[in-house]
């Protein structure tokens, strides 16, 4: 398998433009195992050249030309047959959606313009689920338990953000740095040779100006003199030639560079979407739209507010092993946010609601394989839970 994504031609909803999306073929990458909040840990792409991304750059699939974005699915493919979309849905999404297009420097085009995959994967990632976020918010019944998942997946974002950078990726910024200093000596070393050429051609001038010399010498040496002259011209004629060469290759580096590593020129703290830094670029976005999360932290209490939020009205969450995982998520994400009340009285919850589920098909194990994980995880992650709390007085 040499190529990872399936390419899927989708038209946006919004302004009509054919998409062409790279989704993730089943089996693309390898995880190991994942952490208490289902956060993939490590990835390992079949192909490792993607080793820099992130699968969940690719989790959302984002308009290039509207910037209009919703998680990449079968259902945002068949889009059209999808009736209720289109009659419910559609209308609000489209109409908040195009309002924020036709405003100069607004959220959805600053988010939009900002995205670059290939240049700074994990951000852009965490701006496509924003922009996700914005156009499910914009529906008229927006489901809390996307908006949930949404924000969970930018916290997971953010901590690969502060993993430090990808390993591959500073292989390849290192890699770029020394060519830029080889390419650096190179044109130096043209340079020196266009200087000595010119100090040359000059020594010659005053070499034949000489008049110490009798008449029949001084009339061999000119005609050396108009040799070595027309030897220089061409000289300099071919090194013209490959001075524009050098040119070339100077702009073909920088492109090369470009499209690999992005408007970056290897030093840290780069500047992100016109503000001096990503975290910045982020703090300018929130303070003119409030569902901007900053960090980590802010995503995981955000996915908390929607998950509880779906939780409570259990309109998108089905009862049995949904319920469960969503309950669980809640009291894990609290413990993670420091919230270790709420983190308790959703542990409790979980555990006993695993416990009810699992007796009443205790007959059937198939079926009790998930929550049973689960109510060891909130097991374990209560008592992780109860210690810090303890600790806190
Ligand atoms: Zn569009």
């Amino acid at each position: 398998m040499d190529n990872p994504f399936l390419s899927q031609k989708i038209e946006c909803p919004i302004c009509k433009t054919i998409n062409e999306f790279e989704m993730i073929r089943v089996g693309a990458f390898t995880e190991d195992g994942r952490d208490t909040d289902f956060c993939p840990l490590e990835i390992h792409w079949r192909v490792p050249r993607y080793q820099a991304y992130n699968p969940l750059a690719f989790f959302t699939a984002t308009c290039t030309n509207c910037f209009y974005t919703r998680e990449l699915t079968p259902k945002f493919k068949e889009w059209k047959k999808d009736n209720d979309f289109r009659t419910y849905r559609l209308k609000h999404v489209k109409e908040k959606h195009l309002e924020q297009l036709s405003t100069a420097d607004s959220v959805i085009k600053r988010i939009g313009e900002a995205i670059d995959i290939h240049a700074a994967p994990n951000e852009s990632a965490i701006l496509k689920l924003l922009l996700a976020v914005f156009d499910e918010s914009a529906a008229e019944h927006p489901s809390n338990l996307d908006l949930g998942r949404f924000y969970l997946r930018i916290g997971w974002l953010f901590r690969d953000l502060q993993k430090g950078e990808n390993p591959q990726r500073l292989h390849l910024k290192g890699m770029m740095h020394e060519l830029d200093a080889k390419y650096g000596m190179l044109s130096q070393v043209m340079d020196t040779i266009d200087s000595e050429v010119d100090v040359f051609r000059k020594f010659l001038k005053t070499h034949f100006e000489t008049d110490q010399v009798s008449a029949d010498i001084k009339s061999k040496m000119l005609n050396y003199r108009d040799r070595l002259d027309e030897g220089i011209d061409e000289l300099v004629s071919s090194f013209e030639i490959d001075r524009n060469e050098l040119l070339k290759i100077g702009d073909t580096v920088s492109d090369y560079r470009r499209q690999t590593l992005g408007d970056d020129d290897g030093s840290d703290g780069q500047s992100f979407g016109g503000a001096p830094s990503f975290e910045a670029f982020l703090a300018q976005l929130h303070s003119v739209w409030n569902d901007v999360a900053e960090s980590e932290i802010a995503a995981l209490q955000k996915a908390i507010f929607h998950y509880k939020k779906a939780f409570e009205s259990g309109r998108d969450i089905s009862a049995g092993p949904q319920q469960i995982q969503a309950s669980y998520l809640i009291a894990e994400l609290s413990r993670r946010t420091g919230d270790y009340d709420q983190a308790r009285q959703f542990f409790t919850s979980t555990i006993k609601a695993g416990q009810d589920f699992i007796y009443k098909n205790r007959n059937d194990k198939s079926r009790t394989v998930l929550a049973r994980k689960i109510l060891e995880l909130a097991i374990e992650q209560g008592r992780i839970n109860l210690a810090a709390a303890n600790a806190q007085g």
